[in-house]
């Protein structure tokens, strides 16, 4: 019996029966978390990763050789991702139909960390539904060198001002710098719609606390102020999607919290893929119970 589990652990296999090769490629030189590592925190968490990511199309950030040599982004099927990664053909806006990816189970996610992705990131809308996004996502970039604390407060104004529309919001730390204010949607309006309420909101949250927020992409428009990147919103673009691992220094991942905790958390990136064992505690506790679940109407305003 002991030698069987040995054997299970050293075939480079997960209990869904993705092989994963290379497992003791270091992936983050950093801290010498492996490629094995990286497939064991996706195996833990896919349950929780696949509520929102299933059958949205995703682009994939693959770092082959790890997080500091060369990583690129994948829209597009290269026919290479085997048969647990599906496709979607989309119409691209000069009108050509490209295959692009989805996954609907962890043998999918894990498909896709086999071929050396790191990050998830989704469409707003889902493949069964590619025209009507099924979530708004404002993007909170700070400027450099500005505080997190200045993002947590522009985040909870943030909600205010969507509450004050009658969206419920719920906040995700990237990961990152920053922090993705969630607000879903029922997927009624199209992207037209949800485009232009994005935009309409921002540059008038902008001009009405231009101390805090720009809606100008623009890095020297920035000043100390935090860009509302209200980009995320238009067809085929992406967000990095909720549990997702990134590829940055300390493996740090994507990671859904509630608005009441936010006072206390220090980071962008407070939690990491050794986190998988918290992530599903938390994940199962009242305080995020129904995280990410709501069905709006687009605001009219
Ligand atoms: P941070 O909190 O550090 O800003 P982030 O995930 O929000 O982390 P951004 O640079 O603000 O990072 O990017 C927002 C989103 O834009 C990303 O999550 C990703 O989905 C998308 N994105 C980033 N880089 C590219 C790229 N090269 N091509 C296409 N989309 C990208
Ligand atoms: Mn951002
Ligand atoms: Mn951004």
């Amino acid at each position: 019996v002991t030698a069987r589990a040995n054997t299970t652990k050293q075939d480079s296999t997960n209990p869904f029966g993705i092989k994963i090769s290379s497992r003791d490629r270091v992936i983050y030189p950093e801290n010498g978390l492996t490629k094995g590592d990286l497939a064991d925190y996706y195996a833990a968490i896919e349950g929780l990763m696949l509520v929102d990511m299933a059958k949205r199309p995703i682009s994939l950030v693959r770092c082959p050789q790890g997080r500091a040599k060369e990583c690129f982004f994948q829209k597009h099927d290269s026919g290479a991702m085997g048969p647990h990664v599906k496709h979607v053909p989309v119409e691209e806006s000069d009108g050509e139909v490209q295959d692009y990816l989805y996954v609907q189970d962890a043998k999918g996610i894990l498909a896709c960390v086999q071929m050396g992705t790191i990050e998830f990131h989704g469409w707003g809308s889902r493949a069964s539904k590619l025209e009507f996004p099924d979530r708004l996502v404002f993007d909170l970039d700070p400027d450099e060198g500005l505080d997190f604390n200045e993002v947590k407060t522009a985040a909870v104004r943030l909600r205010a001002l969507l509450a004050d529309l009658g969206l419920v919001t719920f906040p995700m730390l990237t990961g990152g710098k920053g922090i993705h204010v969630i607000a879903p949607l029922d997927a009624t309006a199209d992207w037209q719609k949800v485009k232009s309420f994005a935009e309409r909101f921002s540059r008038a949250v902008a001009a009405a606390e231009p101390e805090m927020f720009t809606a100008n992409i623009r890095k020297n428009q920035r000043k100390g102020r935090i860009f509302l990147d209200w980009l995320r919103n238009q067809r085929g673009a992406t967000a990095v999607m909720p549990f997702s691992a990134r590829a940055r220094e300390g493996a740090p991942v994507a990671a859904p919290i509630a608005w009441e905790e936010l006072d206390k958390i220090r980071s962008g990136a407070a939690y990491s893929i050794r986190d998988a064992d918290e992530l599903l505690d938390r994940a199962g506790s009242k305080l995020l119970a129904g995280w990410g679940q709501a069905k709006q109407k687009l605001p009219k305003a």
